[in-house]
């Protein structure tokens, strides 16, 4: 991009931050300028369409990943929200953001714990999960399977349900859901365990969420189908679009309805899916 385009310069890079883009480095020599931008990989996608359509012709197509444990500190140092809804955002308490009257904030802090809000499986989950709690009424009691960072349990709660009960097999995952659940005032209502769903005392949630891999939840379906209370529900995160069929015959198979579904399409041309299933 030549020097005496400025102007261009900005809204291009603007187009770049509203599509996703996190951080952005200037470099000048004498044959101009040329910006680095750093993008999430999910968003990847979404910013190069964003500059196609703004014109940035002379974008090139040089990409190239940056290791996770720097995209921590490019997380801390400027990673941005994820606005989930009018009544959702998901944020690292390091990054700013204005919350709307009457939207939950989500304060998530970049950990080895999965489940930042930033990948599409966790997105369409807290998308869901949005949409569907109020439909349970403010009572409602979540079961959150494969919890990690804890972010879906945290989100219910913030969002209206009673209690939560989390768990997860790794226990790093679980000490960072902890964590997170005190930075957001909901720990006393958030009961954490490491394990498996055999680990669960009796009792039954209005609604289950589950962000699994397919191969990950098939073999716990049933159990999770078995802790969905009468007239309660059940989210699923972590599909792919093409298992879309086989999993919902599984789901009918334990007494489980989709009653609503999403996708997103992640910077690799992935297709993820969310279901959201009833209990007959
Ligand atoms: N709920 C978070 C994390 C999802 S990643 C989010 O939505 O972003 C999936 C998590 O499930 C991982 O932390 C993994 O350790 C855990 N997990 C996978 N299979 C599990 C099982 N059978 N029981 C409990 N946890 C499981």
């Amino acid at each position: 991009m030549g020097p005496a385009e400025p102007d261009r310069a900005d809204r291009l890079l603007a187009e770049a931050y509203a599509a996703g883009a996190v951080g952005s480095e200037e470099e000048t020599d004498g044959s101009g300028t040329r910006w680095l931008l750093y993008v999430p990989a999910a968003d990847a996608r979404a910013v190069r369409e964003a500059l196609a359509a703004a014109g940035g012709a002379d974008v090139t197509g040089a990409e190239e990943p940056v290791p996770e444990h720097d995209w921590v500190r490019a997380w801390r140092e400027g990673l941005g929200p994820v606005v989930v809804s009018p009544r959702l955002v998901v944020r690292p308490s390091s990054v700013e953001h204005m919350a709307a009257p009457g939207q939950a904030t989500v304060l998530i802090e970049p950990g080895q714990a999965f489940g930042t809000g930033e990948h599409e499986s966790t997105r369409l989950a807290l998308e869901l999960l949005d949409a569907v709690l109020p439909g349970h009424g403010p009572g409602a009691r979540v079961l959150d399977v494969g919890t990690g960072s804890g972010v879906l349990a945290i989100a219910a709660l913030k969002l209206g349900a009673k209690t939560a009960v989390g768990f997860d097999l790794d226990p790093v995952a679980v000490a960072a859901a902890g964590e997170n659940a005190r930075a957001n005032g909901v720990g006393p209502r958030l009961r954490l365990f490491t394990g498996g769903i055999e680990g669960l005392a009796s009792g039954t949630f209005e609604l289950v969420v589950a962000n699994l891999l397919r191969r990950e939840l098939e073999p716990v379906l049933a159990a999770i189908a078995a802790r969905v209370s009468p007239g309660g529900g059940a989210v699923f995160a972590g599909l792919l679009a093409a298992e879309r069929e086989r999993v919902g015959e599984r789901l009918a198979s334990v007494g489980l309805t989709v009653a609503s579904e999403r996708t997103r399409v992640d910077a690799s041309g992935e297709s993820w899916l969310g279901l959201y299933a009833r209990r007959r």
